[in-house]
């Protein structure tokens, strides 16, 4: 490769890394990503893209903090995005049901109401209007988050890509980072399938791959858990909002397919889609809603989420000058990608100073090696 090195490297070209990059262009960083593949060929072009931050969370921590913020990110994130690429991203403030059977305990979601966020609790008539009547007799009551969200990934993740080449910044696909070059304990750029690339600030945005086995001067706890998604094809969309039961997740799309997901398997770096999941996701959502067994098989398909041994994203600087990190988000890389960008660029370029304590690679410290 030739030219002059970059200000900023980003390893990985996910939505994470092309958020971040397009943040950066637009702060006037001169910023390049490097992709083995292309952006949304893994994690982010397999995602269900909901932005449901409330749904699944059972007390305040800074985790739940963040996913509020990044969502209400969203709004401004995704005008800004269809201005400068005129992409639709299939974003939709359109709520989360979530429901429960005959048995299952309700949730308490009062503490949610407290910091004043809405949570409707339904039943009987309400909830069979949301969902046109569709859902089994056998749920019998809900909460109803309306503001939560979606969006389709796909779209978002290459609606970044483009952002950030129009802002400024190179995006290189089919260039594989093999390693880091560490100078006098300083990362100083990576080395690649095209050679040595420096630079003057590298960011691990690689995914479910971020801990680079081995090749990184620090071991960082990032391993892939794989999730399967099954799509059904209906006439016309057959319900509005996020609709959830605690063994699957139905995401309509305008297109009048729905999403069925999605699995939680540690089996490395497979990428299978297997007859057992897709079986039993199929099998969850007509428990839900009976009337999908209708609905016409219309693909299936997996991604490695990154996850990390407390579940949370690693964020920011690493002991190591000039290493950053953009990694482990897991189940909510989509949903955390514009707070991330912002975090990531603030430190890269002297922003505002945050509390990154509860996301540092600093928490995982008596598992830290350096080498
Ligand atoms: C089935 C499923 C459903 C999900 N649903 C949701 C959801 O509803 N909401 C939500 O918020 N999140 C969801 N997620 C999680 C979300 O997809 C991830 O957290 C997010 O996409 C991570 O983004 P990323 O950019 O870090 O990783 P990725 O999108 O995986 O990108 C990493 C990139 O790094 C590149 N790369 C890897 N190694 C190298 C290397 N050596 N050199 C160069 N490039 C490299 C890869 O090619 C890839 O493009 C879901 C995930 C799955 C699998």
């Amino acid at each position: 490769m030739s030219g002059r090195a970059p200000d900023v490297l980003v390893v990985g070209g996910g939505l994470i890394g092309c958020a971040l990059a397009a943040e950066l262009a637009g702060r006037g960083v001169d910023v390049t990503v490097l992709d083995r593949d292309e952006p949304g060929a893994e994690a982010s072009g397999a995602a269900a893209g909901m932005l449901t931050p409330q749904s699944e969370a059972q007390a305040r921590d800074a985790f739940f903090d963040l996913g509020i913020e990044s969502r209400g990110m969203y709004p401004r994130w995704i005008a800004r995005l269809s201005d400068e690429t005129g992409m639709d991203t299939g974003y939709r403030s359109c709520g989360f049901l979530q429901c429960r059977f005959a048995g299952e305990t309700a949730g308490d979601f009062e503490w949610q109401r407290a910091l004043g966020l809405r949570v409707v609790a339904e039943s009987g008539e309400t909830l069979g209007a949301r969902t046109g009547g569709r859902l089994s007799p056998h749920v019998n009551g809900a909460f109803f988050f309306p503001d939560e969200a979606v969006v389709d990934p796909r779209l978002l993740t290459r609606a970044a890509w483009l952002s950030a080449l129009r802002r400024g910044a190179r995006v290189r696909t089919q260039v594989a980072v093999l390693g880091f070059v560490i100078e006098k304990g300083i990362c100083r750029g990576v080395e690649t399938s095209e050679g040595r690339v420096p630079a003057g600030a590298v960011v691990d945005a690689a995914g479910a791959w971020a801990a680079f086995e081995g090749a990184l001067p620090l071991r960082l706890p990032i391993e892939p858990v794989r999730g399967q998604i099954v799509a059904l094809r209906l006439p016309a969309p057959p319900f509005d909002a996020l609709v959830a039961a605690s063994d699957v997740y139905l995401v309509p799309r305008p297109d009048g397919s729905v999403l069925l997901g999605a699995t939680m398997e540690r089996v490395g770096f497979r990428k299978a889609v297997t007859a057992d999941a897709v079986a039993r996701l199929i099998g969850a959502a007509a428990r839900l809603m009976p009337s999908l067994g209708d609905a016409v098989f219309a693909s299936a398909w997996s991604g490695l989420r990154p996850a990390t041994p407390d579940a949370l994203p690693v964020l920011g600087a690493s002991p190591v000058p000039g290493l950053y990190f953009a990694a482990g988000h897991h189940r909510n890389g989509i949903l955390l990608a514009p707070v991330t960008a912002t975090i990531v660029a603030d430190l890269l370029t002297g922003g505002p100073k945050r509390d990154l304590s509860a996301f540092s690679i600093e928490r995982f410290a008596p598992a830290l090696h350096l080498a």
